[in-house]
């Protein structure tokens, strides 16, 4: 049996480990294929697809876009993507300033707390275009000011504690079609974590292709469930381990196995879509380069 593994992150966000390192967890999991999602970036594709061509191992460029509908924060993993694109390229650039003054504006109210963190402490730690709330929580833990990421989170960092800051987000529909414009195929990431059922009928009106059924905080009960909403609505299946390395605690690759060959109709649906009367390019173990057509 071939496994994937469809949702990774690396330190190009907030994840610890780099895109090699990464890759050799999957060589030494076993698995077959594995996609780069890191939080609005596409800039480690370019490195993880060449380990993963050195590995032989199947690789497609992707990202995960936050975006919201109705106040509900919705994240949205765009596989395929050319990962050259202007238009999406342009985007992540607004949306990574964006997360980049929140950090600053989280250490402000820290510092407002009376907790002497420095700016510059998070930023040195999160060295990414792309930092969050996981950078400040570590750096919070490396100064000594927190015991653990936990602590981090519960006392300063959730929602509506009082270093949280609200994240400017593109619309979900926004993001849909951002991903469609740069080629990719879009699905939405763990619908499980915040139970937004009814944002699904209103993404697939929109073009949405497919639903993470498989993920780490998704019990079989709840994989069943979004597997029978995929049939319903026609979706793609996917799943990952939505793996940070040491960022949340342990690394979490090789949690979930989603079956190959759903990385195959993954595959098949986008070359129907790019090139629909053309013949459509192989799935080469060794790497797929096409996110760079
Ligand atoms: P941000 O994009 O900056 O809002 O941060 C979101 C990231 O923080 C995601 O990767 C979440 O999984 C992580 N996160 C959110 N809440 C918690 C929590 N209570 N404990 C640990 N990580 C969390
Ligand atoms: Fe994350
Ligand atoms: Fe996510
Ligand atoms: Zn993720």
């Amino acid at each position: 049996m071939k496994f994937a593994d469809l949702h990774l992150h690396t330190y190009f966000s907030d994840g610890t480990f780099s895109p090699e390192e990464l890759v050799g967890h999957g060589r030494r999991l076993g698995f077959a294929a594995l996609a780069l999602t890191d939080h609005d970036s596409v800039e480690g594709c370019a490195r993880m697809a060449a380990a993963c061509d050195a590995a032989g191992t199947v690789f497609i460029p992707g990202t995960e876009l936050t975006a919201e509908h109705n106040d509900t924060e919705i994240h949205l993993l765009g596989y395929f993507v050319d990962t050259e694109n202007q238009k999406l390229l342009s985007k992540i650039a607004k949306f990574q300033a964006v997360r980049q003054n929140r950090i600053h504006e989280m250490v402000a109210r820290l510092n407002g707390l009376k907790v002497p963190l420095q700016v510059e402490a998070v930023f040195a730690l999160a060295n990414c275009k792309s930092p969050g709330r996981p950078h400040v929580a570590r750096a919070l833990v490396k100064a000594g000011l927190c015991k653990s990421l936990d602590e981090a989170f519960e006392r300063f960092l959730k929602k509506n504690r009082p270093a949280w800051v609200p994240k400017a987000k593109m619309s979900a529909l926004e993001a849909v079609e951002l991903i469609h414009q740069a080629g990719g195929l879009a699905v939405m990431a763990h619908p499980g974590l915040n139970r937004t059922d009814d944002v699904i009928p209103v993404l697939v009106e929109a073009g949405l292709d497919g639903i993470e059924c498989f993920h780490t905080k998704h019990s079989t009960v709840t994989s069943e469930h979004y597997l029978e909403m995929a049939d319903q609505y026609h979706l793609l299946i996917t799943g990952g381990s939505d793996c940070h390395g040491f960022s949340k605690g342990k690394p979490l690759i090789g949690t979930v196995k989603l079956p190959y060959e759903h990385v195959e109709t993954l595959h098949a649906a986008w070359n129907a879509r790019r090139a629909p009367v053309a013949s459509p390019s192989p799935l080469p173990a060794g790497g797929d380069r096409t996110g760079t057509r």
